[in-house]
């Protein structure tokens, strides 16, 4: 009988998705999974880095799926209004569209398709991934497994792959711009790549201009938030909720190290997107 059947990983560039297909790798080694990565072109240069590292670990290539239209097309196409959370057209059209049109024609073929997807046991299956296609099954190995952010954290650790880089100042994946990072992430963006904290500012001055309500972050545009008053003011805030944050927390002496606060638990939870922060 022929073989019908495709797995499937998507790489966000982030810890847990990365971190799957470690896990996968060891503990199915004789699975055939295909890994992929939808590039939005708007990635930190340091995804791009983890990408290969991960290639070595995986010993193979991950797939590229590029969108066939880039960031500016679909900005235009949206009359220059930037994404936002309530209007996430940036995922959609950027990191979904890519996976379907690959699935597609696969799927109209009569493949039966397996995708893995990294959300963890500590975390609710809130957004609605479920499949919708037909052919298409989702399955969650870390919820099966029981595995949660300390497992994934050893996971990395243990594979010698560790963290992205940029986690040493930004939480999670996605986009060099994306809507849903905090402020001191926008602070600590202009301290690493002032670039693209440039190319942020600038496409939020062609969006204000052409009337569009959204700035990136919340209440104030980037030229407000790069003032060094406001820098000022957001690092004291920052420091304040990490020292709140550390009292709380019990030291694990497994741990020497305090491993990287999360931003969420830092700030409340915001809203993830599978596609994007995994
Ligand atoms: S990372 Fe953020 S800006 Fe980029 S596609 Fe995802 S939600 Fe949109």
């Amino acid at each position: 009988m022929l073989n019908n059947m495709k797995h499937v990983l998507g790489l966000s560039g982030g810890k847990d998705s990365a971190a799957l297909a470690v896990y996968m790798r060891q503990n199915y080694p004789d699975l055939d999974i295909e890994y992929f990565f939808t590039d939005t072109g708007k990635e930190l240069p340091e995804v791009y880095e983890f990408l290969g590292k991960l290639e070595g670990f995986l010993g193979k290539a991950i797939l590229r799926l590029n969108p066939d239209r880039d960031f500016d097309f679909w900005l235009k196409r949206y009359n220059d209004f930037l994404p936002s959370p309530q209007t996430r057209w940036c995922t959609r059209q950027l990191k979904l569209r890519p996976f379907e049109a690959w699935l597609k024609p696969l799927l109209q073929a009569g493949q039966q398709i397996v995708s893995y997807v990294a959300i963890r046991a500590d975390e609710e299956y809130r957004e609605g991934y479920t499949a919708t296609q037909k052919g298409l099954t989702i399955r969650l190995p870390f919820k099966e497994a029981g595995i949660d952010k300390a497992g994934v954290l050893e996971i990395l650790e243990a594979s010698g792959l560790g963290l992205p880089r940029y986690y040493a100042w930004r939480s999670r994946s996605g986009c060099t711009f994306c809507f849903f990072q905090q402020k001191i992430e926008w602070v600590r963006l202009l301290e690493q790549h002032p670039e693209a904290f440039e190319e942020a500012k600038s496409y939020e001055k062609t969006a204000l201009s052409h009337g569009s309500p959204f700035t990136w972050s919340l209440g104030e545009s980037l030229e407000e938030l790069a003032q060094p008053e406001r820098i000022a003011a957001i690092r004291v805030d920052h420091e304040r909720r990490v020292v709140r944050m550390r009292s709380r927390k019990q030291p694990n002496p497994l741990r020497p190290q305090p491993e990287p606060l999360d931003i969420d638990e830092l700030y409340g939870k915001t809203k993830v997107c599978l596609a994007c922060h995994k």
